[in-house]
């Protein structure tokens, strides 16, 4: 189910433009507007669930399905073998500004270790 003013479910829908690298069947990614490594991906549902947490209570595997999908995406992008990160930021204080669960896959560069 798509939610009315999220963004995310706007781009699901193709509402709003987006730079889309890979579709599945519950699945989309594109990449992040203001990119943080030289690949910055997101892989979210198409279905509306909040974050991570809620999307696992509503048990439909979805997140495994992100994160193969993350998989491969670094790969077709060329850096699944230097490493990548997937990172779901989960509430405002940990960052998380977009409430449409979405994982940013992070590759191309050294990333540090704690994230800020
Ligand atoms: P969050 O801060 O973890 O919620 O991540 C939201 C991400 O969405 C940020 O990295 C934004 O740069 C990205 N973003 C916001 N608007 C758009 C858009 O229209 N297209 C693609 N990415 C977006």
């Amino acid at each position: 189910m798509a939610h009315e003013d999220c963004l995310f479910c706007k781009i699901v829908k193709g509402e709003v433009p987006a730079e889309i690298v890979r579709e599945g069947e519950r699945t989309l990614a594109f990449r992040d507007i203001n990119p943080q490594a030289p690949t910055h991906v997101l892989i979210v549902p198409r279905d509306h669930h909040p974050d991570a947490a809620a999307a696992a209570a509503a048990g439909a595997g979805l997140l495994d399905e992100i994160v193969r999908d993350a998989h491969e995406v670094a790969v077709a992008e060329g850096v699944a073998d230097t490493g990548y990160r997937l990172v779901f930021n989960t509430g405002s204080g940990a960052g998380q500004t977009v409430f449409h669960l979405h994982g940013h896959l992070l590759g191309g560069r050294g990333l540090n270790w704690p994230p800020g």
